[in-house]
């Protein structure tokens, strides 16, 4: 198939990042073996029984994407599935976990089947347990339940839903009060009982679409996980680990671990023996007040194998160590029913992402000059206020993921391009409210510059935030007029506030619009061929 190639740009860092880490697997060996608690040599030992724990987080329904670490070719899950297959060969005490962001922000060819078959892969591999990270409300709380337990999509028909469970202790129904999902799950292995405990990001709501976390909050991670192991410890539960869509980071050696999961750890019951970690797709292996953390990357480049020895006299842990195990393709062969799995939805999705939308004259790239525009936002910008006929639109920079490479344009790339299938949003804001609008793009925090089509403004850095915005023009040069109305288009994230862009939640007259990336393909169509975009100056920095 042609399509899969091109990567998320935005992941590159990451990418680089992982690089300079996971060239340690060598390091990564050698660190399980000083992890543990040294073994008691005595009479018992040999009765101990060994558990081993097999975990990803944050793998984005990557099932066909294939990355690159230290120059070799790294993940798609049939691959990953022959590494956790081995793994399984070796110890037939083996559960199967993932730390939340399974799904969302996913590969086309699980994107544009609802992320079904990223469940499907993970049901066919056995998983024994997950939990939910931000990812997963990407489609609102209905769409996520309907994946876990399943039911009917539009798109899709039916779909059996996870054939695992999934805990969530921390995100809780409005109405009820009570947790959407289990907040734990006892496992039992070999005569042990093992508590698994799910937590949530508690920052879901402010870095999700509003309307995918409406109905639910989320509650304090650690209260969540103390209160389900007081639970479990009245139920005999002595091995308790917890699946934490929090973020954590370590050097491979275990050391300068940091990051919310470090102060989760803390903050937790001394009964808690492992913490599965996620959401900042980084290595994590380390010891924190007692507790084995880790976390693998993300994208199934790579796996936690966590191995635990426990007394079956106390049912508690007595040494435990883990290996971030890097997923590299040369090194075994894939899984075949996984890889079939993989072909058969790439074929059920292939004449759509093949379909050719038009030409590109050059490449289109999202890079912003030093006033802030970039080509690519402005043509993103122009699709959408064409899509919505307003007098303005605005994009989020967050949400240009992937450059148009020069040459015939595919879907496939114009989905990476706008991979989260955000709608389009009309409403009416005055010309006092687009320059309040405008001056939110810079916050004490961190600067957005938002992509513009129908008007052009100058700004100024040295005037203070909230104040930068000097002049702001229509199409025919004349000036914003303050008490005027405006037609203004925007995503259904930014329309919902986000990224701090408050001033949307006050637009009248909202009305809902196709998804953002069918007005893309739309626009671009209808334009000319060989279509361009070009930086043009609507955005000016004067000093
Ligand atoms: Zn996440």
């Amino acid at each position: 198939m042609k399509f899969p190639s091109k990567l998320l740009k935005k992941a590159v860092p990451m990418l680089a990042l992982s690089v300079a880490f996971s060239s340690g697997s060598a390091f990564a060996a050698e660190r399980s073996q000083n992890l543990g608690i040294p073994q008691q040599i005595d009479s018992y030992q040999h009765r101990r029984v060994h558990i081993q724990l097999l975990g990803i987080n944050d793998f984005h329904g990557q099932i066909d994407v294939t990355r690159k670490v230290g120059g070799r070719a790294v993940g798609r899950a049939d691959y990953l599935a022959a590494y956790l297959k081995q793994r399984e060969s070796e110890n037939k005490n083996t559960l199967l976990v993932h730390a939340g962001d399974a799904v969302g922000a996913s590969s086309p060819v699980s994107a544009l089947l609802q992320d079904e078959p990223t469940i499907e892969i993970l049901n066919t591999l056995g998983f024994d347990v997950g939990t939910v990270g931000n990812h997963e409300f990407d489609e609102g709380v209905d769409e996520m339940l309907r994946l876990i337990y399943g039911g009917t999509h539009p798109a899709t028909g039916y779909f059996s839903g996870a054939k695992f469970p999934y805990v969530a202790a921390n995100v809780i129904d409005k109405e009820t009060g009570k947790p959407i999902l289990p907040p734990y799950v006892i496992k039992k292995v070999n005569g042990i009982p093992i508590g698994f405990i799910g937590v949530a990001l508690s920052d879901t709501p402010s870095i999700v679409t509003p309307s995918g976390v409406a109905g639910v909050e989320f509650t304090d991670e650690a209260e969540a996980i103390n209160k389900a192991v007081a639970e479990l410890k009245k139920q005999g539960v002595e091995t308790i680990v917890v699946l934490a869509h929090n973020p954590g980071i370590s050097n491979t050696d275990g050391s300068n671990a940091s990051g919310e999961i470090v102060d989760i750890a803390k903050n937790v019951d001394d009964e808690v023996d492992v913490m599965f970690a996620g959401h900042n797709h980084s290595y994590l292996n380390a010891e924190v007040d007692g507790k084995l953390l880790v976390q693998s990357y993300s994208y199934g480049t790579a796996f936690s194998d966590v191995d635990l020895q426990i007394d079956p006299r106390t049912k508690d842990v007595v040494s435990k160590k883990a290996e971030i195990v890097t997923t590299y393709q040369d090194a075994i062969k894939p899984d075949k029913k996984i890889k079939r799995l993989i072909e058969k939805y790439e074929e059920k999705v292939a004449p759509i992402i093949n379909q050719v939308i038009g030409t590109a004259k050059a490449t289109i790239t999202d890079e912003q000059n030093a006033s802030g525009e970039s080509a690519l936002g402005n043509l993103i910008a122009d699709a959408q206020r064409d899509a919505m006929k307003t007098d303005f639109a605005f994009m989020n920079p967050g949400g240009i993921r992937a450059d148009i490479e020069q040459g015939e344009v595919i879907w496939g790339e114009l989905y990476n391009v706008q991979p989260f299938s955000n709608q389009l949003v009309k409403m009416t804001l005055t010309g006092e409210q687009v320059r309040r609008l405008l001056n939110q793009q810079w916050q004490s925090n961190q600067t957005r510059m938002l992509q513009i089509s129908g008007l052009k403004y100058t700004w100024d850095s040295k005037k203070p935030i909230g104040e930068k915005v000097v002049d702001i023009y229509l199409p025919d040069g004349t000036k914003l007029d303050p008490n005027a109305e405006y037609t203004v288009t925007v995503n259904s994230f930014l329309a919902d506030g986000g990224d701090n862009f408050t001033v949307l939640t006050e637009g009248k007259n909202r009305e809902v619009g196709p998804v953002d990336l069918d007005a893309l393909i739309n626009y671009i169509k209808k334009l000319p061929q060989p279509f361009d975009a070009n930086i043009e100056g609507r955005i000016q920095k004067v000093s």
